[in-house]
């Protein structure tokens, strides 16, 4: 779907082609430089949780940053990684799996597997192989992410303990895991956990070799950008602190390592009674996740020929365009108030769970991808 011509900017794209469909455009380097920050920040593996973003461009991307792991949940996300890379560690971390996807992950050489029942663990049936690692991934009631994952998997802390037992008497490397919830902005929540994953090994009686703290880092939605490399080091510093013997440690991010490496571009349909605007994509297309996310505020405006537009803002109530009455933006977008028909709405940092969820409903949704130098 990457177009073969790359743009200076998405402005230089708008003024050369005007599209009339919605737009994302790329930046391997915007990708690149994310991916560094978690490769060189924080203390451990870097496993990139491909559900996040798929595309081709966004693989290959993170492995030319370093990293070699990929967290996929899958039989399809694992051909996607084996497209392009034979060799990377694939973490199968979906801890509901039917028997045939666990002879798929098996053929292709999954290092790591997640369980959180005693039922799923007896599925996986003995290790085939000496590094196979199983992860016991537990859940707490801890605030400070936009929604809760362990609303749907995750076994007590309690169950836990019996299901770390059940992985050694199995034959597989013990480990720990558990996921704070997407887009968390509390420190706390990851430190909460690590201490629950040291009681847990310690009443198992189990050392555990890697403790997978999820993924969960906080994307850039509002003009403060959130401070990662503090939660990596809360992270390192607590399990140093918690654990007898700290385990080794594995990240699985996908939010912040992929958002800020694209744009979202829409264009202005109409503009109708009073403070409401159409757009040309919206809830099933790029706009996707803000059903359940709050609204970025990371939104530029350009005019003719890609000029941008200044006027001072005001909220407006966002349609998109399939003739479904539900496809409108849940909060009000500020945008300026001299916004015209045609005009171009963009949207940064919209890398996440935007592509990977859009529809093609009503004929509409994301057009085409393009290659920029900077997003
Ligand atoms: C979705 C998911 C991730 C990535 O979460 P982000 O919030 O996008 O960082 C990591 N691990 C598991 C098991 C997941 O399901």
């Amino acid at each position: 779907m990457l177009d073969v011509t790359s743009f200076a900017c998405p402005e230089a794209h708008i003024a050369s082609v005007e599209p009339d469909e919605a737009v994302m455009y790329f930046a391997t380097d915007a990708l690149a430089a994310q991916a560094r920050r978690f490769v060189d920040g924080f203390a451990g593996e870097v496993s990139y949780a491909v559900k996040a973003n798929p595309a081709r461009e966004v693989l290959e991307g993170v492995l030319g940053a370093g990293i070699r792991a990929f967290d996929v949940a899958s039989p399809d996300e694992m051909h996607k990684v084996r497209r392009v890379s034979r060799e990377a560690a694939l973490h199968y971390n979906n801890p509901v799996r039917s028997v045939r996807e666990i002879a798929v992950g098996k053929e292709m050489g999954v290092g790591s597997w997640s369980v959180d029942a005693l039922s799923e663990l007896a599925k996986l049936g003995p290790a085939v192989r000496d590094a196979e690692e199983v992860s016991v991934r537990f859940k707490l009631p801890v605030k400070g992410a936009h929604y809760d994952f362990g609303a749907k998997f995750g076994a007590t802390p309690q169950a836990a303990v019996a299901l770390l037992q059940a992985v050694q008497a199995a034959g597989y490397r013990p480990a720990l895991t558990f996921h704070p919830g997407t887009q968390c902005h509390a420190p706390e929540a990851w430190e909460s956990y690590i201490a629950a994953a040291a009681d847990i090994a310690r009443a198992a009686g189990v050392c555990v070799e890697r403790l997978n703290v999820g993924g969960g880092f906080a994307a850039q939605r509002s003009a403060q950008a959130p401070d990662l490399e503090e939660v990596f080091d809360r992270i390192f510093r607590c399990t140093q602190a918690v654990f007898a013997s700290p385990p080794k440690l594995v990240c699985e991010p996908g939010r912040a390592l992929v958002a800020e490496s694209y744009t979202l571009a829409t264009r202005v349909k109409a503009l109708r009674a009073e403070g409401e605007v159409f757009l040309n994509d919206g809830l099933y297309g790029g706009l996707a996740e803000w059903r359940d996310m709050s609204a970025s505020t990371r939104v530029r405006v350009l005019g003719h020929k890609g000029a941008p537009r200044g006027a001072p803002s005001k909220a407006f109530k966002v349609f998109g365009p399939t003739c479904d009455s539900l496809d409108c933006l849940p909060d009000p977008v500020c945008l300026p108030a001299d916004l015209k028909e045609g005009d171009y709405v963009l949207f940064a940092g919209m890398g996440a769970y935007s592509m990977a969820i859009a529809t093609g409903f009503n004929g509409y949704g994301i057009g085409s991808v393009v290659r920029v130098q900077r997003v």
